[in-house]
Protein backbone atom coordinates (compact mmCIF):
# COMPACT_ATOMS: atom_id res chain seq x y z
CA UNK A 1 0.00 0.00 0.00
CA UNK A 2 0.95 3.75 -1.24
CA UNK A 3 1.99 5.67 2.10
CA UNK A 4 0.77 9.56 1.57
CA UNK A 5 3.50 11.39 2.29
CA UNK A 6 1.40 14.76 3.34
CA UNK A 7 -0.78 12.88 6.06
CA UNK A 8 2.67 11.76 7.10
CA UNK A 9 4.49 15.20 7.27
CA UNK A 10 1.44 16.56 9.28
CA UNK A 11 1.20 13.92 11.83
CA UNK A 12 5.01 14.77 12.20
CA UNK A 13 4.39 18.58 12.90
CA UNK A 14 2.08 17.97 15.36
CA UNK A 15 3.29 15.29 17.12
CA UNK A 16 6.77 17.44 17.37
CA UNK A 17 5.09 20.18 18.62
CA UNK A 18 3.31 18.12 21.41
CA UNK A 19 6.54 16.65 22.01
CA UNK A 20 8.48 19.23 22.52
CA UNK A 21 6.09 21.45 24.78
CA UNK A 22 5.86 17.94 26.78
CA UNK A 23 9.64 19.17 27.32
CA UNK A 24 9.27 22.23 27.99
CA UNK A 25 6.73 22.26 30.91
CA UNK A 26 8.80 18.99 32.67
CA UNK A 27 9.96 20.27 35.81
CA UNK A 28 13.56 22.01 36.07
CA UNK A 29 14.11 19.66 39.66
CA UNK A 30 12.33 16.50 39.02
CA UNK A 31 11.87 14.05 41.53
CA UNK A 32 13.02 10.39 40.53
CA UNK A 33 9.80 9.29 39.88
CA UNK A 34 8.66 12.21 37.59
CA UNK A 35 12.28 11.23 35.66
CA UNK A 36 11.39 7.49 35.77
CA UNK A 37 8.01 8.50 34.08
CA UNK A 38 9.22 10.73 31.41
CA UNK A 39 12.24 8.39 30.73
CA UNK A 40 9.34 5.58 30.19
CA UNK A 41 7.04 7.63 28.32
CA UNK A 42 9.43 8.54 25.27
CA UNK A 43 10.47 4.67 25.69
CA UNK A 44 6.35 4.33 24.60
CA UNK A 45 6.22 6.87 22.56
CA UNK A 46 8.74 5.68 19.98
CA UNK A 47 7.12 2.46 20.25
CA UNK A 48 3.88 3.45 19.58
CA UNK A 49 4.32 6.48 16.93
CA UNK A 50 1.45 5.62 14.16
CA UNK A 51 4.21 5.40 11.20
CA UNK A 52 5.72 2.30 11.86
CA UNK A 53 8.88 3.08 9.74
CA UNK A 54 8.99 6.50 11.44
CA UNK A 55 9.28 4.79 14.87
CA UNK A 56 11.34 1.76 14.33
CA UNK A 57 14.22 4.45 13.03
CA UNK A 58 13.12 6.73 16.39
CA UNK A 59 13.88 3.54 18.74
CA UNK A 60 17.20 3.47 16.97
CA UNK A 61 17.78 6.91 17.94
CA UNK A 62 16.57 6.43 21.44
CA UNK A 63 19.17 3.32 21.50
CA UNK A 64 21.92 5.72 20.41
CA UNK A 65 20.87 8.47 22.51
CA UNK A 66 19.35 7.55 25.67
CA UNK A 67 16.97 10.01 27.25
CA UNK A 68 18.23 12.33 29.32
CA UNK A 69 15.38 13.30 32.19
CA UNK A 70 17.61 14.81 34.87
CA UNK A 71 16.38 18.40 34.10
CA UNK A 72 13.73 20.39 32.21
CA UNK A 73 16.62 21.77 30.49
CA UNK A 74 18.53 18.34 29.62
CA UNK A 75 15.28 17.10 28.59
CA UNK A 76 14.14 19.51 26.19
CA UNK A 77 18.09 19.54 24.92
CA UNK A 78 17.68 15.93 24.12
CA UNK A 79 14.35 16.46 22.26
CA UNK A 80 16.11 18.63 20.40
CA UNK A 81 18.78 16.70 19.61
CA UNK A 82 17.18 13.67 18.31
CA UNK A 83 14.59 15.86 16.39
CA UNK A 84 17.64 17.18 14.64
CA UNK A 85 19.02 13.47 14.10
CA UNK A 86 15.17 13.12 11.94
CA UNK A 87 16.08 16.40 10.52
CA UNK A 88 19.45 15.48 9.43
CA UNK A 89 17.78 11.68 7.91
CA UNK A 90 15.54 13.58 6.33
CA UNK A 91 17.64 16.41 4.71
CA UNK A 92 15.73 18.66 6.85
CA UNK A 93 17.92 21.82 8.28
CA UNK A 94 19.36 21.58 11.57
CA UNK A 95 17.00 23.28 14.45
CA UNK A 96 19.97 26.20 16.91
CA UNK A 97 18.63 24.35 20.38
CA UNK A 98 20.20 27.15 21.83
CA UNK A 99 17.16 29.25 20.35
CA UNK A 100 14.57 26.58 21.85
CA UNK A 101 13.46 29.36 24.58
CA UNK A 102 10.00 29.88 24.49
CA UNK A 103 9.46 28.49 21.71
CA UNK A 104 7.33 25.70 22.96
CA UNK A 105 4.71 27.57 25.53
CA UNK A 106 2.04 25.50 26.20
CA UNK A 107 -0.35 28.38 26.70
CA UNK A 108 -1.39 27.33 30.17
CA UNK A 109 -1.81 30.03 33.10
CA UNK A 110 -1.67 28.14 35.95
CA UNK A 111 0.93 29.13 37.73
CA UNK A 112 4.21 27.44 36.21
CA UNK A 113 7.19 30.34 36.06
CA UNK A 114 8.24 31.03 32.64
CA UNK A 115 12.38 29.79 31.73
CA UNK A 116 12.23 33.47 29.64
CA UNK A 117 10.50 36.21 31.59
P1 LIG B 1 9.19 19.10 11.52
O1 LIG B 1 10.43 18.28 11.54
O2 LIG B 1 7.88 18.41 11.68
O3 LIG B 1 9.33 20.23 12.64
C1 LIG B 1 8.24 21.08 12.93
C2 LIG B 1 8.80 22.40 13.46
O4 LIG B 1 9.55 22.14 14.65
C3 LIG B 1 9.81 23.07 12.53
O5 LIG B 1 9.14 23.86 11.57
C4 LIG B 1 10.62 23.90 13.49
O6 LIG B 1 9.95 25.09 13.82
C5 LIG B 1 10.65 23.02 14.73
N1 LIG B 1 11.86 22.21 14.84
C6 LIG B 1 12.60 21.66 13.84
N2 LIG B 1 13.63 20.99 14.34
C7 LIG B 1 13.55 21.09 15.68
C8 LIG B 1 14.35 20.60 16.74
N3 LIG B 1 15.43 19.87 16.52
N4 LIG B 1 13.97 20.89 18.02
C9 LIG B 1 12.88 21.64 18.25
N5 LIG B 1 12.08 22.14 17.28
C10 LIG B 1 12.43 21.87 16.01
N6 LIG B 1 9.15 11.30 8.58
C11 LIG B 1 9.66 10.45 7.67
O7 LIG B 1 9.46 10.65 6.47
N7 LIG B 1 10.42 9.37 8.05
C12 LIG B 1 10.68 9.09 9.36
O8 LIG B 1 11.35 8.11 9.68
C13 LIG B 1 10.13 9.96 10.35
N8 LIG B 1 10.31 9.71 11.67
C14 LIG B 1 9.68 10.50 12.59
C15 LIG B 1 9.79 10.18 13.94
C16 LIG B 1 9.12 10.92 14.89
C17 LIG B 1 9.21 10.53 16.34
C18 LIG B 1 8.32 12.03 14.50
C19 LIG B 1 7.58 12.82 15.54
C20 LIG B 1 8.22 12.35 13.17
C21 LIG B 1 8.88 11.60 12.20
N9 LIG B 1 8.79 11.91 10.84
C22 LIG B 1 9.35 11.07 9.91
C23 LIG B 1 8.14 13.17 10.39
C24 LIG B 1 9.19 14.26 10.19
O9 LIG B 1 10.08 14.34 11.30
C25 LIG B 1 8.56 15.66 10.05
O10 LIG B 1 7.68 15.91 11.14
C26 LIG B 1 7.79 15.87 8.77
O11 LIG B 1 8.58 15.49 7.66
C27 LIG B 1 7.38 17.36 8.61
O12 LIG B 1 8.57 18.13 8.59
P2 LIG B 1 8.65 19.69 8.74
O13 LIG B 1 9.70 20.15 7.79
O14 LIG B 1 7.30 20.32 8.62
O15 LIG B 1 9.21 19.99 10.20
Amino acid sequence: KLGNETVKAELGRATWKYFHTVMARFPEKPTQDEQDALRTYIHLFARLYPCGECAEHFQQHINKYPPQVSSRKAAAGWACFVHNEVNEMLDKPEFDCNNLGSFYDCGCADGEESETG
